[in-house]
């Protein structure tokens, strides 16, 4: 077994836990954006979003959102962001899917994702292929 967070898992790397059902666990990111950043896992080995069954996402932002109220509650955060990186090119490193809860602080001073210039008739391309991609 290579994967860390399933060896986090089964108790082979030690972890500082927040939260564990029979189906997730939360615990500290060991390289904090901020001070209480939380990465929620499914217990269940899967590398992301695309290859997650159904049934576990159905179950985890409901997990996830319980971990956002302890965290903005605990570090008394002004805000949170949740993410999940998927794949290498999103910036995945660990490739046991995971979501990353994040306490903000009223300037912290990390800043959002930029964004591109585009126009309309792109915009309502990529809205119609996407809508074309919907069973
Ligand atoms: P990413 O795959 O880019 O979404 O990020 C993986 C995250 O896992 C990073 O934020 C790391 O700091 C975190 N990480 C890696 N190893 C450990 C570990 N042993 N315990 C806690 N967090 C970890
Ligand atoms: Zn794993």
């Amino acid at each position: 077994m290579e994967c860390i967070f399933c060896k986090i898992i089964a108790g082979e790397i030690p972890c500082y836990k927040v939260y564990e059902d029979d189906k997730f666990l939360a615990f500290l990111d060991i390289y904090p954006v901020n001070p209480g950043h939380v990465l929620v896992i499914p217990k269940e080995h899967h590398d992301n979003i695309f290859t997650l069954p159904n049934e576990i996402a159905s179950q985890y932002f409901v997990v996830v959102k319980r971990i956002a109220e302890i965290v903005k509650n605990t570090m008394n955060a002004d805000g949170i962001n949740i993410g999940m990186n998927n794949l290498s090119a999103a910036g995945q490193v660990v490739f046991h899917s995971h979501i990353h809860v994040i306490p903000r602080f009223s300037g912290d001073g990390l800043n959002h994702w930029g964004n591109r210039d585009i126009n309309e008739s792109e915009m309502s391309l990529i809205a119609d292929k996407m809508k074309g991609f919907i069973k």
